[in-house]
């Protein structure tokens, strides 16, 4: 884990947050890198669960909404976790994390637990008064049951069809940490799958498959997660059946994504104490009723922590020194490579260019090459320090090719192009270059 946390941070995926003021406890910035990561599993998971299927459209719902929508939600008087302070060094707890009442920190007592409500508050309007209380959203689920009504006029769908949506939520957790793991803001992808109360089962199967599915697309080994159905006495009163998907994390086996059938509970709720009619018309027997929900989250930095997790890898390399150029090292040590086997999809950049030399001759034809070959991927360009270095230096951040242009790309109008996973070269011509490149980033 500390190995990843400092690369992260020496190559640009993630820096400790306000890192110039000493730092902000638990939050993190994401960097050039890591931002692309996230764009691309937010863009991958929209693209496959809205773009290709027609039957879930998207939204994007206030951060800070009616207090009354978590009134109604029974987030003001539910949402806590209990809380145990230890005596002697003030260290706090959740207590569903320690056990006895002996303080982990200093071997202290702990106190009896209180509960800890983890909304984060917030004032609307200039006055600091409780009548302007107002909270961040700790969830996104909600932003999509008060739109129920209004997505269901406007678009004319019918059951079974869900409504998703990806955004930031904040929980003022009591026991923030392990890296990006649990933060006090972080990003959700949710889905609201509205349903005939009959067809539950049926269709919490078909969404636990499409998140192992989601799973091992993300690199994520079948044997590194576990489905965890949580006992009845566990979960929410309203579910039938929830399970968690935990993944083997180095700290131990914690939550990854969850999944629950609601029942109509949220529904009935918003209708109850909003007044609004949430019902929906059978447009075959007319029969009006409350859906049903099928709920599956999934935790946007959660996700890239196992990408991440599951992708890096040290081999140690055999070196032999060669005459020939593009060669992977300059020395004949062995030494140990450090490389990032993204999925090819989640990569942030899918090429990087590496023009052997900074001459001008070179550098004029890989720029182009460059400019080019930006149309289509995300490129990297670097000229500084040896190809051997630079090859690693790609390795380390996951980049899948690596174009070199050499002298003789000035005669044959061709490139070398290294995979990073077996490290084989292959000349191609310029001109075949970005369907050549597409063509690998689409196998598998
Ligand atoms: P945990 O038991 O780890 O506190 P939870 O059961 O409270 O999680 P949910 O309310 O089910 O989590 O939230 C849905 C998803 O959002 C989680 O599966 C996880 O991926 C992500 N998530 C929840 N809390 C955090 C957090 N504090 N930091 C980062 N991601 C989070």
């Amino acid at each position: 884990m500390d190995k990843l946390i400092s690369l992260c941070k020496r190559r640009g995926f993630i820096f400790p947050g306000s890192e110039i003021y000493g730092g902000f406890a638990n939050s993190w910035d994401y960097g050039p890198l890591g931002v692309e990561l996230k764009n691309n599993i937010k863009k991958e998971w929209w693209r496959r669960f809205v773009g290709l299927r027609g039957d879930v459209l998207g939204i994007d719902t206030a951060l800070v909404m009616n207090p009354k929508v978590w009134e109604a939600s029974g987030h003001i008087s539910n949402f806590s976790d209990p809380l145990v302070e230890c005596k002697k060094c003030h260290s706090r707890f959740r207590a569903d994390h320690v056990e006895g009442s002996v303080c982990p920190n200093c071997g202290g007592e702990l106190a009896a637990p209180k509960q800890f409500n983890m909304m984060l508050k917030t004032f609307i309007g200039p006055a600091e008064e409780t009548a302007n209380v107002a909270y961040f959203r700790p969830e996104t689920a909600q932003g999509m049951f008060v739109n129920f009504k209004n997505v269901l006029d406007t678009s004319r769908k019918r059951l079974p069809f869900g409504i998703a949506q990806i955004g930031k939520s904040f929980r003022n957790e009591i026991t923030p940490g392990n890296f990006i793991f649990r933060t006090r803001e972080f990003e959700q992808m949710e889905i609201e799958y509205f349903i005939k109360e009959s067809e539950w089962e049926m269709h919490f199967e078909n969404w636990l498959s499409e998140m192992k599915k989601w799973l091992k697309d993300l690199g994520v080994k079948e044997g590194n997660y576990v489905v965890h159905d949580i006992s009845a006495e566990e979960r929410a009163h309203y579910s039938k059946r929830t399970v968690d998907i935990e993944y083997r994390y180095p700290f131990g086996q914690k939550e990854l994504y969850g999944l629950a059938y609601r029942g109509d509970f949220d529904l009935k709720n918003h209708m109850e104490k909003s007044g609004e009619d949430l019902r929906y018309t059978d447009p075959e027997t007319n029969e009006r009723f409350l859906p049903h929900v099928i709920e599956p989250t999934w935790g946007v930095e959660r996700s890239l922590l196992v990408a991440l997790l599951e992708a890096y890898h040290e081999e140690k390399i055999k070196n032999k020194k060669s005459k020939i150029k593009n060669e992977e090292s300059d020395s004949d040590e062995d030494d140990t490579r450090v490389v990032i086997r993204f999925p090819k999809w989640l990569a942030p950049y899918k090429v990087a260019v590496l023009p052997l030399s900074k001459k001008e001759e070179l550098s004029s034809v890989a720029e182009k090459i460059t400019t080019d070959l930006r149309k289509h991927f995300a490129v990297d360009y670097d000229e500084t320090q040896s190809i051997g270095k630079r090859y690693r230096r790609q390795d380390e951040i996951g980049t899948p090719y690596c174009v070199t242009v050499d002298f003789d790309s000035l005669n044959d109008q061709a490139v070398t192009v290294r995979d990073r996973d077996t490290m084989k070269q292959e000349r191609v011509a310029i001109k075949g270059l970005a369907e050549y490149i597409q063509g690998c980033l689409a196998v598998v």
